[in-house]
């Protein structure tokens, strides 16, 4: 049979869950489960304390962006909201394809119609009428469960003129992905929906001033949206009292690799590395970890006596890493990291959209130097090249994606001492070779 969306949630039915209390517990593809289940109260909440108020719970919730970057949700709202060009849009960044990242299709999948209020909400506080869901191709599933939420809630005017009787107007429009990673990088959805090449554009202007056909938008990652429920059902205030000052609330963490328990977790931001790990019942019989690969494939590996890390965007950073969007890959002592280092640079180079030189050349270069170590060469020559040519990408790239795709590499350098500049290759290639242990 077909995984269910709690299959991937270890311990799905947690009473501490706020963000996957609903996962397994109600029927996804019903209105009345879900409004049993405290549905659109948010929406009601927020249609009370009009938009301008909304915006003040949200912005003293602290909330900052899940996608990865961090950003100030209300302070993205309220200078979407101040601008005077219209229309105003939103967009749902539902484009999840950070390599180990399986949120957001659990929350869609499970939880559709938490998506289409929070929507609703975010719509009603910017100003827009016309909120769009761009959702990856690959999830035919979180789809069928989004339209059957979509025209469900249009039916009980949930959607549509005049939402429960309020005067708001608000509809979303669902758009696919097909199958590009760089059209989950904001602008370049606004290609991609406006019928161009999904190619990032250079910013500023940023979207909450030039956005979806030019005008100002709001892009919001899927779970970001979501917490938007908690913050007004419990009050920004008391949602920022959940986790820590930099990071509040409560965090949705992918993990994989080398653990037993593999799967979707909800934790509040503050859990420890290890913490995590331990709760998905670290690493299998026989097995030590080896490394943590920290954000997914444009984040930075973690060694195993660094599992004390704080699991808070200001917490990874002073560790010289990054949350990213919650991906956490633990590899264990089998791992061939020579391996998973060229299958990372392939997936960069792969995905590239190839409209600026130090990326679209540099993720191929460093490929090739990947593949040159792992068949002997010497890291002497090679690991300078490596250095050059992630400098100009991280320099020089337009977008994230070139501005991160030598992270992952450099940090397996430098942190955990693969290959050093002065011998031969420190890992045995070959899968299953002997790993040299990591510096301290
Ligand atoms: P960014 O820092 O450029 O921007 C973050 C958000 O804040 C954007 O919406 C941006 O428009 C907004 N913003 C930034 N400065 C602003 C300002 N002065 N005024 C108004 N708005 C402003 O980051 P990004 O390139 O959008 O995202 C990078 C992140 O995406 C990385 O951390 C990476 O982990 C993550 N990512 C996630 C996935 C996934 O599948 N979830 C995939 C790839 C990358
Ligand atoms: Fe395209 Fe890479 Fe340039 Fe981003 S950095 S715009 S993905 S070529």
């Amino acid at each position: 049979p077909e995984p269910r969306p709690e299959d991937a949630v270890p311990d799905a039915g947690s009473p501490d869950h706020v963000l996957l209390r609903r996962i397994g517990r109600v029927d996804p593809l019903s209105l009345d489960d879900y409004r049993s289940a405290g549905g659109y109260a948010a929406l009601r909440e927020a249609l009370r304390l009009g938009p301008a108020g909304v915006i003040r719970e949200v912005t003293d919730s602290g909330l900052v962006g899940r996608g990865g970057a961090a950003f100030p949700t209300g302070r993205k709202w309220n200078a979407t909201a101040q601008q005077p060009d219209t229309p105003h849009y939103l967009v749902c960044n539902a484009d999840e394809s950070e390599p180990g990242t399986f949120k957001d299709r659990v929350l869609m999948e499970g939880d559709p119609f938490s998506v289409v209020e929070a929507m609703t909400i975010a719509g009603y506080a910017i100003g827009a009428r016309t909120g769009y869901l761009y959702i990856r191709g690959e999830y035919p599933r979180a789809l069928l469960h989004l339209e059957n939420a979509l025209s469900l809630a249009r039916e009980r005017g949930l959607l549509g003129t005049d939402i429960m009787g309020s005067g708001f107007s608000f509809d979303i429009e669902i758009r696919r992905g097909a199958g590009a990673y760089i059209c989950g990088e904001e602008t370049a959805i606004f290609g991609s929906i406006e019928g161009q090449r999904g190619e990032p554009r250079t910013k500023p202007p940023f979207p909450v001033e030039k956005g979806l056909f030019g005008k100002p938008t709001t892009v919001n990652n899927v779970e970001t949206l979501v917490n938007v429920l908690p913050v007004l059902l419990m009050g920004g205030p008391a949602y920022a009292a959940v986790g820590t000052s930099g990071s509040t609330g409560p965090k949705l963490f992918c993990l994989s690799g080398g653990v037993r328990r593999p799967g979707l977790y909800e934790l509040p931001f503050g859990a420890t590395l290890g913490d995590l790990i331990e709760a998905a019942g670290g690493p299998p019989e026989g097995r030590s970890i080896r490394a943590v690969l920290l954000g997914g494939a444009a984040g930075t590996f973690v060694r195993a006596d660094e599992l004390d890390i704080p699991l808070t965007f200001e917490g990874a950073r002073a560790a010289g890493a990054s949350l990213g969007s919650g991906v956490v890959l633990v590899l264990d002592d089998t791992a061939d990291l020579p391996a998973i280092l060229a299958r990372v640079a392939a997936f960069f180079r792969d995905e590239s959209c190839g409209q600026c030189v130090p990326c679209r050349v540099g993720t191929v270069r460093q490929e090739e130097s990947l593949l040159r170590l792992r068949s002997g060469a010497s890291p002497a020559q090679e690991i300078p090249l490596l250095r050059e040519v992630g400098r100009a990408m991280r320099d020089a790239s337009i977008c994230g994606l070139g501005q991160t795709a030598w992270n992952a590499v450099e940090s397996a350098i430098d942190r955990l001492g693969l290959y050093s500049e002065d011998g031969p290759a420190t890992e045995n290639p070959a899968p299953g070779g002997t790993a040299t242990p990591a510096p301290g």
